[in-house]
């Protein structure tokens, strides 16, 4: 039997592996997101029947369960709700492996043999990072929620606070190995980590969040690494370190579209916002265009960029896009997509609602690749975008998006902005991109004010 789990365990680690490569295109995605989970669910069960832990039936049972809870929480979250989701998963993954560590500590000091040191290392590590990353994520996902303040909570010695924190809980996890029988030490662990986790989430503001959740999405991945040598579990070890690895990655990658050292983010206590005259800039003038007139700058211009963000997520504008982006494909005009890392409230998010609006791949740039040929373009459509298209990252060190990559919409001839009012974005900050000669606003529900537009597009041919 043994062997045969081994065996079942390789194939679901070849599976989460090709999982993670086809989810690296957007077109493969729902491939891999099958893959992995195949893989997941033979593991289970491998280990089930390994364990001798259920029957076939009480299996089908918990899987039947397990689906219709998921697929009904699949079901009813909105898209915009989907890093709150995240941020609910990683608690879990971080709970579930905290509680793990802690029952094994229980379980194994009471036997004769004891815990050897790979235990102890593992369950210190387990406890520590599943701790920090269970209330850390509880954290982030009352802000995501608005429950908690999105702004920065800090105090004088923050810093100093968690790095006395953090000696304390080595000199425990010392005391753990001198006297692995006492369950003080244990105790002082396990509030560490809990108290680590709110303390580290506290002083980040909303504009950092999607570092803080891909950073704890790793976490939960290197927490369920560090159970797996607790359980001896090889297939724990490989799904940890693929979760914990694909997590850094992409918080490296989120790092750098947000202007963020990693270093910065361990650290915690990043993503303050600087508020004030300096950082706002002088009182901006705006230009505001109609639908009629949007519809004509349509139907003259040759080559349109269409700048997605958040707003475009909220309106559901992606479908009537669509439309107007065959009104100008009829006209034999250029039209594609410009698509920053961070807009929106999760990464992928544009994509993701671009494809689901059937929105070919191939129409969706990335920043890096799109961002020389603004200067060349006639017409700029930013849909419910705001902080990724601010000069002020640019041009105003005072800013707290200082620094911060944007795509570079303001180099267009003609830029339209479509928004609901002079309403600021994540960051909380003005967009002086608004009070430029070549801008114009176009004000209402971005799902609105396109369908008008198109509405005219078509009157017009
Ligand atoms: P943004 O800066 O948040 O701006 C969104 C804009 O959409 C707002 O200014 C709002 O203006 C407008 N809007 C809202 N509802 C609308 C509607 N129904 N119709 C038309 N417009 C509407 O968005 P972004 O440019 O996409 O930037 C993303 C921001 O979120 C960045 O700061 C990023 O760091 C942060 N963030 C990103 C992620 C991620 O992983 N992608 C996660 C969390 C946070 P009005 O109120 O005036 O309409």
């Amino acid at each position: 039997m043994s062997n045969l789990v081994q065996i079942a365990y390789l194939i679901s680690s070849i599976l989460f592996i090709l999982g993670i490569k086809f989810l690296g295109k957007t077109k493969d995605a729902r491939k891999g997101n099958v893959l992995s989970a195949v893989g997941m669910l033979l593991a289970i069960v491998a280990t089930l029947v390994n364990l001798n832990l259920a029957t076939f039936p009480e299996m089908l049972a918990c899987v039947l369960l397990g689906g219709v809870i998921g697929l009904y929480y699949a079901r009813k979250v909105e898209m915009t709700k989907i890093p709150e989701m995240v941020a609910l998963f990683n608690g879990f993954g971080g709970l579930a492996s905290f509680a793990v560590a802690l029952s094994d500590f229980f379980l194994k000091s009471q036997l004769i043999e004891g815990l050897d040191t790979v235990n102890l290392i593992s369950i210190i590590l387990s406890i520590l990072i599943g701790g920090v990353t269970f209330t850390g994520s509880m954290v982030a996902f009352l802000k995501l929620d608005g429950k908690v303040s999105g702004q920065p909570i800090t105090f004088k010695g923050q810093h100093l606070i968690n790095l006395m924190l953090l000696i304390v809980f080595v000199v425990a996890a010392v005391l753990v190995f001198l006297n692995p029988g006492n369950p003080l030490f244990i105790a002082v662990l396990v509030v560490i980590a809990l108290v680590l986790g709110i303390l580290t989430v506290i002083p980040i503001g909303g504009a950092d969040m999607p570092v803080v959740i891909s950073l704890l999405n790793s976490y939960s991945g290197m927490a369920a690494c560090a159970t797996g040598f607790i359980l001896n579990n090889n297939v724990l070890i490989v799904a940890g370190s693929l979760v914990g690895a694909s997590g850094i990655i992409l918080t490296q990658i989120m790092c750098k579209a947000m202007n963020r050292s990693l270093v910065n983010v361990l650290l915690g206590g990043f993503g303050q916002t600087v508020s004030g005259p300096a950082a706002d800039g002088p009182q901006i003038v705006i230009k505001e265009v109609g639908v009629e007139e949007a519809a004509m700058l349509f139907d003259s211009a040759s080559s349109v960029i269409v700048v997605p963000g958040y707003g475009m997520a909220v309106a559901q504008a992606q479908h009537v896009i669509r439309e107007l982006m065959e009104q100008c494909e009829k006209r034999n005009i250029d039209f594609r997509f410009a698509i920053h890392p961070v807009a929106g409230r999760m990464p992928g998010h544009m994509n993701v609602l671009l494809a689901e609006a059937n929105i070919s791949y191939d129409k969706l740039i990335e920043m890096e690749a799109i961002n020389d040929d603004f200067s060349n373009t006639d017409l700029v459509f930013v849909v419910g975008a705001n902080d990724v298209v601010n000069p002020a990252a640019r041009t105003n060190p005072a800013s707290p998006i200082f620094g911060m990559p944007i795509l570079n919409a303001d180099k267009a001839r003609t830029v339209i902005v479509s928004k609901r009012s002079m309403g600021k974005g994540y960051a909380g900050i003005e967009n002086e991109l608004f009070g430029y000669p070549n801008c114009l606003m176009l004000f209402g529900d971005a799902k609105q004010t396109i369908t008008k537009v198109v509405g005219e597009m078509k009157e017009m041919s």
